[in-house]
């Protein structure tokens, strides 16, 4: 039991005061709408000419401009955290938290305007984004609470020699966070470092630049000395492998696709001129993630967490279910329950800025690539519900559920991240968990069941980083659920945990002969 640590409650948008502080905070949004936002280096503001255009997924407006990191800047960036790290390094740890606890401070201050950037740049509605807000508040307060443990060392036995072994920090690092998540991750990652004495580099999604700006503009406000945290936007292209593959990174802490973890993952493996240590990955990925529904389940309370699941920030979440794997006796039931709930649902589609529990997906290329899913769905199966699509606004999918999808399909294998569900019938609990195991990925997973033989089973083989039995596969709480995946799902980092942490220390053996 986890003493001490409280998570952060949500706000309640139902109270009035909170509903117009957030219409407040959008009216700036509106204000500062627009706008150019430099790079932030060794503490330096650096306008480039080259810039990334955030648009807002529910209108297609411009939210504003980033600078572009070029290969020049990001070698500028890597060096002066360099620089940073030799002083940073020594700073002692409750100096290192106090930053930390002025940035929660901060944080609440400026919660709403946070939330209200979020919502418009990643189009996710006022809810998620403001879980999403306490899941950074979250993270700061369990990495302070580590860091003051790890501070105290490994215990070691008894001799006659002065031994103490101790966590020491290891350099620069790179945080490359997604835009599914544009704030809590990168906070998430950018915090991991710092408080255990590294200095970061972060190179935020192209999609929400602007959240991310915002973040780091809030770490030099709490304190953070210039160089220890960096901000460099810029295409993969062009800085991404160039970050990962400079000598003077030390790791590399990512969350995205399989593909581009993938990527990091050999480049990191790879020793650059100069470089003096092996590169430490820390990578989650994507998901094909399942819920299996049992004969003796709760039909309508699965077919319910099954929606939110796969349709809550329209299906863009790595622990989002989309394969439903339901017993046979059961399929048809559960088919009508859930299209109920998805018919719900296509009913409260718009802007996150409404409020609507179905908002746009992220971007043009995400639209084509989730409706050509859909395309093939309609081949593979039989859309029950859903299956339209428009992009003249914004980018909106409705909600969409494929019936007789079989477990060779397309759907039932690639990840579509967006709102798409493949129900896949079994004959057999045993069948259902086969087929759940059955891909290459090993995020989350969820069982909707009364039957105790079932749960047991389903514990020791149902092979995920976070298994849920009779509720939602999202929303995992820090230190409630530690998230991480297996397999080509990640590196199983549990974040917010203090294992987590180590993933940015060295284990120091120091022994004096007395
Ligand atoms: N931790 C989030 C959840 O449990 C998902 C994070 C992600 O999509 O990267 O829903």
């Amino acid at each position: 039991m986890v003493k001490g640590f409280k998570n952060a409650s949500e706000l309640d948008f139902t109270i009035l005061s909170n509903k117009e502080a957030m219409l407040q905070a959008f009216a700036q949004v509106d204000e500062e709408k627009g706008q150019e936002y430099p790079l932030i280096i060794g503490g330096r503001r650096v306008m480039t000419d080259e810039k990334i255009t955030s648009i807002a997924p529910a209108t297609r407006e411009v939210v504003g401009k980033v600078s572009s990191c070029s290969k020049e800047l990001a070698d500028k960036a890597i060096r002066s955290a360099h620089e940073a790290f030799k002083t940073w390094s020594k700073v002692p740890v409750e100096e290192r938290i106090c930053c930390v606890r002025r940035l929660v401070e901060l944080m609440h201050r400026e919660r709403y305007i946070l939330d209200a950037w979020s919502v418009e740049e990643s189009g996710k509605n006022w809810g998620e984004a403001d879980g999403e807000l306490c899941e950074a508040l979250d993270f700061f307060n369990s990495y302070i609470m580590h860091t003051r443990e790890l501070d105290k060392g490994l215990e070691l036995v008894d001799s006659e020699e002065a031994t103490k072994c101790v966590y020491t920090p290891i350099g620069v690092g790179v945080a490359i966070p997604p835009w599914n998540f544009p704030l809590s991750l990168l906070a998430g990652m950018a915090i991991a470092a710092v408080i255990t004495g590294n200095t970061v580099v972060c190179k935020p999604s192209s999609d929400t630049p602007i959240v991310a700006y915002k973040f780091v503009e809030l770490c030099e406000r709490a304190g953070f000395p210039a160089g220890v945290i960096s901000f460099i936007p810029g295409s993969g292209s062009v800085i991404g492998d160039f970050i990962v593959q400079h000598p003077l990174t030390r790791f590399v802490n990512f969350t995205g696709s399989k593909v581009v973890g993938l990527r990091i993952n050999k480049m990191a493996a790879e020793v650059s001129e100069g470089q003096r240590w092996i590169k430490r990955v820390v990578a989650e990925m994507g998901g094909k993630n399942a819920i299996i529904v049992d004969s003796s389940a709760d039909l309508k309370r699965a077919a319910s967490g099954i929606a939110n699941s796969a349709f809550s920030f329209q299906g863009q979440k790595c622990s989002a279910c989309s394969r439903a794997i339901v017993m046979s006796d059961v399929y048809d039931e559960f088919v009508d329950e859930i299209v109920a709930c998805a018919e719900e649902l296509k009913k409260q589609q718009g802007s996150g800025r409404d409020n609507l529990p179905m908002g746009p997906v992220i971007n043009k290329a995400a639209f084509e690539s989730i409706t050509g899913y859909i395309e093939i769905a309609g081949k593979e199966g039989n859309i029950v519900s859903g299956g339209k699509y428009d992009d003249s606004e914004g980018f909106y999918i409705e909600p969409t559920v494929v019936r007789d999808i079989t477990r060779g399909a397309r759907i039932a294998n690639e990840e579509i991240f967006g709102p798409v569900l493949a129900v896949i019938k079994a004959e057999s609990f045993d069948e259902a968990l086969e087929i759940a195991n059955d891909t290459e990925y090993g995020l989350t997973g969820s069982v909707y069941t009364e039957d105790r033989t079932n749960i047991q089973k389903a514990k020791t083989d149902f092979h995920v980083g976070n298994l849920y039995f009779n509720r939602k596969s999202t929303g995992a709480v820090v230190l409630q659920h530690p998230f991480g995946g297996f397999n080509m799902s990640g590196t199983d980092a549990k974040t917010g945990t203090r294992d987590y942490l180590t993933n940015f220390l060295n284990l120091k053996s120091v022994c004096e002969d007395l």
